[in-house]
């Protein structure tokens, strides 16, 4: 009974648990942990995972948090995407202690190898890459000796420091670690240390030909960095005894490796090689495409830094693998912007309606709350005229019983504004209803209505004399299948080709002004942000999110 309520009090992730266990025992004074991208890519909804968890941890506990740059594989890295994760991570609300880089550590590397070359623990191998993967053996089958593997710690030297002159061709040797060709363990069977590829890094240029494999550099910076607890996702379960091997024959500072569940999200993929593809080929609009599910992508879309925190709160560390349904996403940007974000009025699919009784010439102006759930706020000022726009689907012609909307001889109310009836109709030759005759009730205006009349439906609307032209992009689920992952054949087949549809709509004139990011309830539309392609002539606005889940509800029809 206790134990459990002290639980609850403290609910530490298991991860949190063992690091409160280690400062109790005294086997630390502060923790140190580290965010490591690999820079070939943009960050996304999984990394915001890895860096609330890394950030958090010390935010929680005494200690820091390195950011370091895993930039050991030359030819897919670059500074754009250094500089992209530099501010993703400072958006989101985090500051790390060093910026670090594992390529600042390739001299220090190279001597860890050379190190192991004269414990007798590493040899350089003539081999093929499938020569290698031949000799390996399979999980049931032990693998077998190289050819290579006898040589000489003074030939091992000498052609290692070859293969660092740049004397041989890219593939033709690597060094390998001396561990066990049949051991359980697959990982543990020779493992590659070192490839040639003669190629341009972006920070070392042309220093280097050979670069370490991501076991050998991984573990290693952990331990020039005096990283206590190092976390990385699941799939890196087997590479832990790698890991710990390589830091016992160095003898360098004993950094621990703890693993987490990757966090995927439906309708989407969380993979940087699979992003740059649809970058590449011209799927999206680039990294920051609002569709996208990059920290950058989200930002555009309207996502704010909080929203994020609190999704990657609510979802948590495990050590099961699951999917996380986007819908909650969603949930906790719709519940961050209802606080924050103004409300404005935004007509999407014009009516016009003609208020017959009201005056030609007069804007009236009309007062109505900015955000009611934060009334510090205030009140804006807004025009009514006689003509104005109303949401198409707002009126029926001929109205369902539960319909509170505007229909022939039904009243409503105009948010802010009066109490109108619809009189008559005006249809185009197809039908089509294309204005609507209405009077507007004297006395009714919110505020100062002295009628008594009780109307079940309140709309929005814009003035048509003073409302502004607003391109407004409306997003839908990048993909039509909830696992892309699990799916056969290429990911991209499974795009939902209607994730992105572009409409005018007709803004209060404020909207004009509206800088890029900032965001807006369109009152009973949604919440929407500025986006940085709009101009005062040209406003354009992304929906962020709608202000119900339209989608669960059409899945349940
Ligand atoms: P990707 O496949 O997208 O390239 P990655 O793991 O190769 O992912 P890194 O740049 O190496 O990307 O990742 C940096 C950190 O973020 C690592 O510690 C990694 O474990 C973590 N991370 C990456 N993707 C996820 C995810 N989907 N969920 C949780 N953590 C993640
Ligand atoms: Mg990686």
């Amino acid at each position: 009974m206790i134990t459990e309520e002290k639980k609850e009090e403290k609910s530490l992730n298991f991860i949190e648990e063992i690091i409160e266990a280690d400062l109790q025992a005294g086997k630390y004074k502060e923790i140190v942990t580290r965010f490591p991208p690999e820079p070939n890519g943009y960050l996304h909804i999984g990394h915001a995972s890895s860096i609330c968890l890394n950030f958090g941890l010390t935010k929680k506990f005494p200690g820091y948090t390195n950011l370091r740059f895993d930039d050991t594989n030359p030819t897919t890295e670059d500074t754009e995407y250094v500089e992209s994760i530099k501010n993703d991570i400072r958006w989101m609300g985090f500051e790390w202690q060093n910026e670090l880089y594992a390529s600042d550590y390739f001299d220090t590397l190279y001597d860890y190898a050379v190190r192991l070359i004269q414990m007798n623990l590493a040899y350089v191998d003539d081999s093929t890459s499938e020569e290698i993967a031949t000799l390996k053996g399979t999980p049931t089958e032990p693998g077998k000796d190289s050819p290579f593997r006898d040589r000489t710690i003074e030939e091992n030297l000498a052609l290692f420091e070859q293969m660092k002159n740049g004397d041989f061709p890219d593939g033709s040797h690597t060094l390998r670690a001396k561990i066990d060709m049949a051991h359980q363990n697959m990982l543990m069977r020779d493992p590659i240390l070192y490839r040639i590829k003669h190629a341009h890094h972006h920070r070392t240029g042309n220093k280097w030909c050979i670069y370490p494999m991501y076991d050998f550099a991984h573990g290693q910076s952990d331990s020039i960095e005096n990283i206590t607890h190092s976390l990385c996702t699941m799939e890196f379960i087997p590479h832990r005894e790698l890991y710990d091997w390589l830091i016992a024959k160095l003898e360098i500072y004993p950094s621990h490796q703890y693993e987490f569940a990757r966090r995927n999200l439906n309708y989407t993929v969380t993979s940087k090689r699979k992003l740059l593809q649809l970058v590449q080929d011209g799927h999206v609009n680039g990294w920051d495409d609002p569709r996208m599910p990059t920290i950058s992508g989200l930002r555009r879309r309207g996502y704010t830094p909080a929203s994020i925190r609190e999704f990657c709160d609510r979802i948590g560390v495990a050590r099961r693998e699951n999917m996380i349904d986007v819908g909650l996403l969603e949930f906790c940007v719709r519940e961050d912007l209802n606080k924050t974000s103004l409300r404005r009025m935004v007509v999407l699919d014009p009516l016009k309606l003609v208020i017959t009784n009201f005056p030609e010439d007069l804007s009236e102006t009309c007062i109505t709350e900015n955000n009611p759930e934060d009334i510090a706020t205030g009140m804006r000022e807004i025009l009514f005229t006689k003509e104005i726009f109303i949401e198409r689907e707002d009126f029926m012609e001929v109205p369902s019983k539960k319909y509170f909307r505007l229909a022939p001889g039904k009243m409503v109310r105009l948010k802010g504004a009066y109490i109108i009836q619809a009189d008559s109709l005006v249809k185009d030759e197809n039908g089509e209803v294309t204005e609507v005759h209405c009077t507007y009730v004297e006395n009714s205006k919110s505020g100062q209505d002295t009628t008594g009349i009780n109307v079940k439906g309140t709309l929005h609307w814009v003035s048509a004399k003073h409302g502004v032209p607003v391109e407004v992009r409306l997003y839908d689920r990048l993909f039509s299948v909830e696992n892309v992952g699990s799916e056969e054949g290429d990911f991209k087949d499974y795009m939902n080709p209607e994730s992105l549809h572009i409409i005018t709509g007709y803004a209060e004139p404020s909207l004009a002004e509206a800088k890029p990011g900032e965001s807006f309830q369109f009152l009973r539309k949604g919440y929407f942000a500025a986006d940085p392609d709009g101009t005062t002539e040209k406003p354009v606005f992304n929906r962020t999110v709608t202000l119900r889940d339209n989608w669960a509800k059409a899945g349940e029809k």
